[in-house]
Formats: structure tokens, sequence, C-alpha cells
């Protein structure tokens, strides 16, 4: 019996791991945000006008001036090439989940063939990738491919350190010739401000006289897996789909929770101070982390940012994660489910709107007239997840998430409000007519400040909706561990913008008609909550009664997978939303609906090549090597008279046999290439494909079962999941 030396090694070598070697750590106060040009740093080197005109800018996105940006560029390039930066470059959000970026260098060379470096303000402002192989959902034909990065000022720069050298980072928006957003940060902007309009028009209507600009917030807590890299680099499924086609379940999962806010492996807690380090030094405040449900799984956290800065930072978090974890002999894994039956990960986007002079508009605040502002907004959330819950599904629509929504561990695939027992109390009173305005000087005194205080304890929390109202902020619970959080902001933001425009109107109305404040308020709410109440949802959302209840009774949707999900972003009513916002035009919308559908499809094809390769390459193999020493060895006892069972390679034969007949099945499927349209081409992966892979698991993890320890070629759920 030849052993299978890949696994084993792994084993062996895993066995003698030690925390990294990082050095030592410099206190907070030193690193804090030292490789950001934030604004501290502008004032100090630039002059007074220049520095006025910059802070205009990155306050409220005013365009800069040419002179202006030059004296900024210059200061830039100073700053950044002390700190050893050679190159720049415009960092940008394709429309897939991660970025993309092209380096320049600052170097020129003048006529005595000395080099010396230059960096314009038209270099910092625009730039021009030659954008042809993003992702753009027919926007732009190949021939006409030039695209551009413009500097989104609102967002900092910052330096990029590798091992012996630095780059200047500059955060941007990528966009067609034309002016068409091929990107994730141009609709977040957009977003932000349609709600800022509609939100100024609210609380203008409402008596407030100062009204700065609105902003969203966003804080998001991300959950990941680590697996040691000897045991990731002899999975081909973890290194080419990012979680595991087949694996057996393991005899201890996490039944027990004994990981849960457990104490943190030595390595992982290196792990975690090495790159919380690199968070603070890029300005990232980095605020939790602990272990997660799952062996092997965690979470960090930041502490809330405004929603622009938060994407930017989000996708620096997990790019930095996973360069980081490979120093210290990890693979960061960000894979929804990396590992069957065993819990998901996913990234609980917490998020609020507010300003400068009303405060948070999310938080009940402390005043009756501030509860009714709240109020509003939080009706404004309620209405624009009843009327556009398939638009939010669509947004945290991937091939990986499908695999957590619905499961047991992940927030299902209706989207329902969770407000909390008393929040839900008074929209109900509110509803059925039962709050009674005027009885204590002509206002409504709902004391939600008092009421609303126990809504913050976590303990109240409900864990099974997937939004949920917690208190001062919505946690949208449904988003997908590998995702931007742009996606998931620009619709949260627009759907606020949509209401709050509604809501606007309804207002004006009623005051028209002579209502004092507090009577429009109620009456608005009133009128939202008979219509869009029924979103509005406390009890357990994992339940079979929810799952009927939801869609019989409430008019909900469940959409449990990808293909049937992305086609919200054709629906009319979505299209309108999005334009009558601004937020993306007819033309943009459709182009995000083929990109995504695109990357479903492909990232399913991919997946079922490997299942294809693996058990016809991998796990065939071996069971048929197992097979014929077993094979040998009953020949030989036979020989000396004695019989051996025969249920053992019986069993082995056919399960062999049921997995290479499914995997054939699997590659005639993967023959077919003639589709009516991308819709059916999304259903026919989402119908045929995926069962016929899950059949080939079915088999090849029955047989890790039989075929000897020592011949599998792949690392087992055990090994991998529980952290040395
Ligand atoms: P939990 O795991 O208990 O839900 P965490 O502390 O892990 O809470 O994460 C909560 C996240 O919500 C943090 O990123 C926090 O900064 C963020 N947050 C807190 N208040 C707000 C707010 N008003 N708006 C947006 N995000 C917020
Ligand atoms: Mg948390």
């Amino acid at each position: 019996m030849s052993a299978n030396p890949g696994r084993q090694h792994a084993i062996q070598n895993i066995t003698n791991r030690v925390p990294a070697d990082v050095g030592p750590t410099d206190f907070l106060g030193k690193i804090w945000a030292e490789d950001v040009f934030n604004l501290d740093r502008m004032e100090w080197a630039l002059s007074k006008t220049a520095f006025k005109a910059i802070k205009k800018t990155v306050q409220t996105g005013e365009p800069l001036d040419a002179a202006t940006a030059d004296v900024v560029a210059a200061a830039m390039k100073e700053w950044a090439v002390a700190k050893g930066a050679k190159f720049f470059s415009h960092i940008f959000y394709p429309m897939t989940n991660i970025t993309a970026e092209k380096h320049d260098g600052f170097i020129v060379t003048n006529s005595d063939g000395g080099a010396i470096t230059e960096f314009s303000g038209s270099l910092l402002i625009k730039g021009e990738p030659d954008g042809s192989s993003f992702p753009n959902g027919s926007l732009r034909m190949t021939n006409a491919a030039r695209g551009y990065t413009a500097w989104d000022p609102t967002s900092p720069a910052y330096i990029m350190h590798s091992d012996n050298g630095a780059t200047l980072m500059i955060p941007s928006v990528f966009m067609s010739w034309t002016g068409e957003a091929l990107d994730k940060k141009i609709p977040l902007l957009r977003s932000n401000a349609a709600m800022n309009k509609a939100g100024q028009k609210v609380l203008e209507l409402m008596g407030e006289t100062e009204i700065a600009a609105l902003n969203s917030s966003c804080g998001a807590e991300q959950e990941y897996f680590l697996v040691d890299t000897n045991f990731a680099n002899s999975r081909p499924d973890l290194l080419l789909a990012g979680r595991t086609l087949f694996g057996a379940p393991p005899a201890k999962g996490q039944e027990f929770d004994d990981h849960y806010f457990g104490a943190i492996p030595a390595r992982v807690q290196v792990f975690m101070q090495d790159y919380e380090d690199q968070l603070y030094k890029l300005g990232i405040p980095a605020k939790t982390h602990h272990n997660e449900v799952a062996p092997g799984q965690f979470e960090v956290a930041p502490y809330f940012e405004s929603a622009n800065i938060a994407a930017d930072h989000q996708q620096l978090m997990m790019t930095l994660m996973k360069s980081t974890a490979k120093k210290h002999g990890f693979m960061c894994l960000l894979h929804e489910k990396p590992f069957a039956g065993v819990n998901g990960s996913g990234k609980h986007v917490n998020w609020s709107v507010g300003n400068a002079t009303q405060g948070n508009l999310l938080d009940p605040g402390s005043t009756p007239h501030e509860n009714l502002l709240f109020l509003l907004f939080c009706g404004a959330v309620i209405r624009g997840v009843h009327l556009h819950g398939p638009l939010l599904r669509a947004v945290i629509a991937t091939a990986s998430n499908d695999h957590r929504l619905g499961a047991n561990e992940a927030p299902p695939a209706i989207l329902s409000v969770y407000l909390g027992e008393q929040l839900e109390k008074v929209f109900t009173d509110i509803k059925e007519g039962n709050i009674h305005v005027g009885k204590k000087g002509g206002e409504m005194d709902l004391g939600l400040s008092q009421i609303l205080k126990f809504e913050r304890d976590p303990g109240d929390r409900n864990r099974t909706s997937p939004f949920a109202f917690t208190g001062n902020r919505f946690e949208f619970r449904a988003v997908g561990s590998s995702q931007s959080v742009s996606g998931p902001l620009v619709a949260m933001n627009t759907i606020l913008a949509d209401s709050l425009n509604w809501i606007a109107e309804q207002l004006e109305s009623e005051f028209s008609s002579g209502a004092s404040q507090a009577d429009a308020v109620v009456s608005v709410l009133k009128n939202l909550m008979t219509e869009h109440g029924n979103v509005v949802f406390g009890g357990d959302g994992y339940s079979e009664e929810w799952h009927k209840a939801a869609v019989e009774e409430r008019g909900l949707k469940n959409i449990p997978t990808t293909a049937d999900a992305l086609p919200a972003l054709r629906e009319a009513s979505v299209v309108e939303l999005f334009s009558s916002t601004g937020v993306l035009s007819p033309m943009e919308l459709e182009s995000r609906f083929e990109v995504y559908a695109e990357q479903y499809i492909l990232s399913i094809e991919v997946e079922a090549k490997l299942v294809i390769d693996m058990a016809r390459t991998l796990i065939y193999p071996a069971s048929s090597e197992y097979l014929s020493d077993l094979a040998g060895t009953t020949q030989s006892l036979l020989a000396m008279g004695v019989e051996l069972d025969s249920s053992i390679a019986k069993a082995v034969a056919e399960h062999m046999n049921a997995m290479i007949a499914s995997t054939q099945s699997l590659a005639d499927a993967m023959d077919k290439h003639d589709f009516e349209s991308t819709e059916a081409h999304m259903q026919f992966c989402a119908n045929e494909i995926l069962p016929l892979m899950n059949e080939v698991r079915a088999a090849a993890d029955a047989l890790e079962g039989y075929v000897s320890d020592e011949l599998w070629p792949l690392p087992k759920y055990q090994e991998m999941l529980f952290i040395k």
C-alpha cells in the first residue's frame, strides 16, 4: 500500500507549527494612520489656501481646481517618496468583489539621463487603465474600451507596503469614456447623495432649519476561516474555488459549541495582532475580534465609518487579511460556505444615516420631536424593505452565498424586518390607531428613548432575522462574507431615498390639509404600516412555519437561489427606483445584471469542472488502489483457505460506480452550450449542474468513510478545522 505523501506530509508538518515571529509592535498612538495622507497631514504640508480648498473637497466632494490639484499632488508625492514609494496607483472597485490597480512610476528622466520624480495634479486626478478586460456587461465594446479612473478625494490616499517597497494608493472611481459607472463606488456615492436630498426634504418639512448633509454609515462584521496552508495547498478545491467540494463530516464538528468566543489559538492571536497593526497604520479602526461558531472560524469588526470610507476600508481589510494569513502559514477563506455541514460566514452590515445637526436619525433620541424623526426614518426603512425585498435579495446573490442563506445557521432567503418587541409594539399601535396624540401640551409623548434602551441589550437580538433593528441602526445580516459591502449599501440608501421622497409627499399633503406635526406623522406612518407592516417579523426566521407563513399569509418572497434572485434587477419597479433616484441609469443597471449573472454561471462551471477533475484523478484512483489491495488480500487469504467478508469491497465498488456515473452525467451536462437566455443558463446551473455536483460528492464522501486513511488524497475536515 503506498501512502499518500502530500496529505501525510501536511499532517506531519503542522504538528511543528509555532506562531510566526512578527517582532515587537509599537503603541497605537504612534502607528495610527501613519500610512495615510489624511487631512492632518495635508494641513501640515500645504499652504493655508490650498488646505482650505482641499478640505472643502474632502468634506463635500466638490471638484478641485487644477492649481490646487497640482499643489496637493506635489505634497502627496513628497510624502510618499519619503516613505519609500516609487510607484503610485489608482485603486478602483470594478464589478467584481475585489479591487483593481494599475501601477505607474513617479520616475521621469531628464535630458542629462538623470532620474527625477514627477506627479502632477492631472495624474492624481485621472488615470486611464486599459479597462477592456474588466466586467462591463456590454457597456463598452472592446474596440472602444477606454475606461478611466478618477480620484475620489473623500477617501484618503495611503501607502501599501510590500517586503521591499511601497506604493502610493489613490482610491478612485472607474467609468467608461461616455461616463457610465463601471464600478461599485460611483453608485455608492450617488445613492448617498439621493438619500441626502430626500432626507433634507423630510427634515425641512419637520421644521428643522439647520440641516447638515446627511451621510450613511457602515460598520461591517467580517467572518472568515483560517486553514493551515499545508492542508490548503493539497486541496485543489480550496485553491481554485475557495471552498471544499468534497469532504465527509468529521466525528466532531461544532456540536460542543466549544469554539465560540473561546480562547483564541496562539498562532491565530499573533496573526490577528499583526493584521490589526497593519489596519491601524492605514487608519482602519479595527475594534473587535473573536472566535466564531465553527472551529477554525473567526470574526473581525472595525468601528463604523461613513459608508464610502467603510466600503474602501472593507476591501482593504479583505486584501490584507488574505496576504497576512499567508505570512502566518494560513490560507484565509472568505467563502460563505467553505465546509459543508459547518457554519458558514457572513458579513453583517450595520447601517445608519445621520448628520452633524440632527445626529443619527435611526436613534430614537431623547425628545418627542427626535422620536418623531426617528419613527419617520425607521418607517421609511420598513417601507423600503417591503417594496424592494427582492432587490435586497439580489444584491446579496452570489453562487457562494446561496450555500449559506436558508441553511440552518444563516438568515433565510426571505427578507423581513426585525424591530424588537417594544418598537414593534409602537408601530403596531400606530397602525391600529392606539396612539393618542395631544395628551401632553399638544405633543405626542412616546417616550421612545426610554423604551428602546432595552433594545440595545444584545441578548434581546433576533439572530434569525436577515434585517434587524439593533437600537440605533439596522443590521443586514444576510450579506455574504466575500462580498463588497457596496451593493448592499447602495440598495439600502436607495430604498431609503425613495421612501423618504414618498414620506415627504405624504407629509406635504397632510400639512396642506391643516394637520399638526404629530398628527401628520402618525397618519403617514399608519398608512405606511397598513401597506407595508407585513414585512415586520419578530419570530424565529429559521422555522418551517415562518417559511410557510411568510409566503402564504404575508405575500413575501422566498428566493432561494441567485438564478431566481438576479432577474429582480430587470424588474420595471427596480429600474424605476434606480433611475428616479439618479443612482443607476437603466443601461447601467442592465449591465450589472449581465455581469453578476455571468459571474454566477462562471463560478458554478469552474466548480463543476473541478468536481469532475478531482473525482476522476484523485478520488477514483485512491479508491481503486484500495480496492485492488482488498482484492489481493482476499485472494491470498482464499489460497490459505480463509474467506474474508466481502461487504466492504462491495460497498467501495458500489460507491465508485455511483461516483463515476454521476461524474459522467455532470460532464455531459457541462457540454450543453445553447441557452435561450442568460436566465435560462442560470437556472440550468442551479437546477441541473449543482444537483449533479452534489451527487458526485455524496458518492465520494461515502468512499472517504471506507478507503484506507493512508491512501486518502485530500486533507479531511477534522484535520483542517481544528487549528494547531
Ligand atoms: P455584534 O457582534 O454584537 O453585532 P459588533 O461589535 O461585533 O456587534 O459589531 C457591531 C458593528 O456595528 C461595529 O462595526 C460597530 O461599529 C457598528 N455600529 C455601531 N453603531 C453604529 C451605527 N450607528 N451605524 C452603523 N454602524 C454602527
Ligand atoms: Mg460581532
